[in-house]
């Protein structure tokens, strides 16, 4: 199994002890702008991660800037019968019934998260089956993959509140590639390359959760 320091990969971000803890603490730290380049590497620490995509686990922590002011989103494109966008920093995808967009005439737009699905649970529809299970959207925009059939109401378990979420790869879609978190579903959809190859300890440490 490869080390953590084989992995490593100089980058700007100043790699220290502390950072390290960091990481450990609230999970890596995403940007698609950066991610543009074509390395995925943590903003804070340098690993480079997000490279597997043989379902090996990553841990993100949340992107407090895109859930305290707005997301920045842009088109990803269009699926069944849905538009999809995905947040040039965090990633966080965004899904309207191609009918029923807001957005439609936008490329480029910022969008604050809906906190009344936060604290209630959303409100979700049947996007399709895949992935080995159903996704689900919500009329916010907010979707949600690999969950059971049946759900009217998906809500964000305390579990990813706090430790933030443990994705790992579901597949390449246009220019992106889609990560979901193993427990509550929650998709994320990154620019750059995934080498198909890799580190397949990611993680500062094992899973926790
Ligand atoms: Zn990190
Ligand atoms: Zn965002
Ligand atoms: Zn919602
Ligand atoms: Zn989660």
């Amino acid at each position: 199994m490869d080390s953590i320091d084989a992995v490593r990969v100089p980058v700007s971000a100043r790699t220290s002890a502390g950072s390290w803890l960091r990481c450990a603490l609230w999970g890596h730290v995403v940007d698609n702008e950066a991610f543009r380049s074509g390395r995925r590497a943590c903003l804070r620490c340098g690993l480079r991660f997000l490279q597997d995509e043989d379902g090996s686990l990553v841990r993100i922590g949340h992107t407090l800037s895109c859930f305290f002011r707005h997301h920045t989103y842009e088109r990803a494109g269009v699926r069944d019968g849905h538009t999809e966008y995905a947040c040039v920093r965090c990633g966080h995808p965004l899904l309207f019934r191609a009918d029923a967009d807001p957005y439609s005439a936008s490329s480029r737009f910022e969008k604050r998260v809906r906190y009344r699905c936060g604290l209630f649970g959303h409100r979700v529809h049947v996007v399709t089956s895949r992935a080995g299970g159903v996704e689900y959207a919500c009329g916010c925009g907010h979707s949600f993959i690999q969950r059971p059939a049946g759900e009217s109401r998906v809500t964000h378990p305390l579990k990813c509140f706090f430790l933030a979420h443990w994705v790992r790869f579901v597949e390449r879609r246009g220019r992106h590639s889609e990560y979901a978190c193993r427990t509550c579903g929650h998709p994320f959809l990154f620019t750059g390359q995934g080498t198909g190859a890799g580190a397949r300890e990611v993680g500062v440490g094992r899973e926790v959760c």
